[in-house]
């Protein structure tokens, strides 16, 4: 079996003070961040902190399932991120990882036809991810454990599999 990249709690608050490290030394001031749910969520609050960004947006995506098919393509999912909040705005999009780039992209462009710039900051980036990504903390080929989707849900004691 293929090693996979493993990234622990500890790793990941290295990784998130080192990302936002990148967007300071490259002078880009975001007025926003906007996160891709979920996992984008962990890396746009950390970002938020080392940064100083207050303002912090929320948009799922989800690909796309058809009628007893899944389309190759993501989907936002509703709300889509108000263009009120977004417009004439430096925009910074974060997530977890960019494996095709595909999710990164749909909202990437969806932004860029609203704001003023957005750039894309994710902890790992594919090599083979169609878009690449002004920050990003390492590169792999590998499947990812991150710390907050290795484990399955939680279930309800006394009611589940988890039972001791
Ligand atoms: P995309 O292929 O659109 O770039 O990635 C879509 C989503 O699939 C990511 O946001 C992430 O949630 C999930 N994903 C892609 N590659 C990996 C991986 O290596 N590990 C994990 N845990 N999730 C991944």
């Amino acid at each position: 079996t293929v090693e996979r990249e493993k990234l622990t709690y500890e790793l990941f608050g290295t990784a998130v003070r080192e990302l936002a490290q990148q967007v300071a030394d490259d002078g880009f001031e975001p007025d926003i961040i906007l996160s891709i749910a979920r996992g984008g969520l962990f890396v746009a609050g950390g970002l938020g902190y080392a940064l100083d960004v207050k303002n912090l947006h929320v948009v799922n995506v989800e690909f796309y399932t058809g009628v007893g098919e899944t389309l190759d393509l993501p989907v936002m999912l509703p709300p889509v991120p108000n263009v009120v909040d977004l417009g004439r705005r430096r925009v910074l999009v974060a997530d977890d990882v960019a494996d095709t780039g595909k999710t990164l992209k749909l909202v990437h462009d969806f932004c860029a036809q609203h704001v003023a710039e957005v750039r894309s900051a994710v902890i790992y980036e594919k090599p083979r991810s169609e878009v690449k990504c002004q920050y990003v903390w390492r590169r792999t080929d590998r499947w990812i454990d991150f710390p907050w989707s290795v484990r399955p849900p939680v279930v309800r004691r006394g009611h589940g599999v988890g039972d001791a």
